[in-house]
């Protein structure tokens, strides 16, 4: 076991439904430490790379929308870094089965998830399963300077002159 990190998205009908402060309650029974959070678009490209092990599922195209946004209109998605003993299986276990209808009614999915007409399964979040899933998903979603903990090895790199956007 261990300590270690884990990667939780609260998906858009997570968002839509205001449930980020109740689903955030329920993380923090595991006592775990946030080290890092932001909102988010997803982009197809960043949705594509996430689910790449679920490419050739029937569900899959749904599910890029689900997870853009095109599904519930609503493009923000919340992504944190959980930290600390046993994170992975922690944080899984109050999230609930992947399945809402199979999850127990106490746990964030249980409460809160539901099966879409066309069978896909709605449950509100996301969360890593495995150390190298977790690694693999967190290096996906976060820069290292957006964690506030030394994770993985990182490297400094010389960017050249870039543009972006500034208050006019
Ligand atoms: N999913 C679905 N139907 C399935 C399996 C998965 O709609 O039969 C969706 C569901 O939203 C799930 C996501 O695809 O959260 C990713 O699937 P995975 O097997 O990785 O489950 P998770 O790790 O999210 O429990
Ligand atoms: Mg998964």
């Amino acid at each position: 076991m261990g300590k270690e990190a884990t990667l939780v998205i609260i998906k858009p009908d997570g968002l839509i439904k205001s449930l980020t402060g109740n689903i955030l309650s329920r993380l923090s029974e595991t006592k775990l430490k946030i080290i890092g959070a932001k909102l988010i678009k997803v982009s197809p490209d960043l949705a594509q790379k996430h689910y790449r092990h679920l490419a050739d599922k029937p569900f899959y195209e749904e599910l890029i929308k689900y997870i853009t946004g095109t599904l519930h209109g609503d493009d923000r998605v919340m992504a944190l870094v959980y930290w600390g003993e046993d994170a992975i299986q922690k944080v899984r276990a109050i999230a609930g089965a992947t399945n809402p209808e199979e999850a127990t009614p106490t746990s964030i999915r249980g409460a809160y998830g539901r099966i879409l007409t066309s069978g896909l399964f709605e449950n509100a979040v996301h969360a890593s399963s495995s150390i190298d899933e977790a690694q693999r998903e967190i290096q996906l979603w976060f820069e290292p300077q957006e964690i506030v903990y030394p994770l993985y090895p990182a490297k400094e790199i010389e960017v050249p002159a870039t543009r972006k956007y500034v208050w006019a």
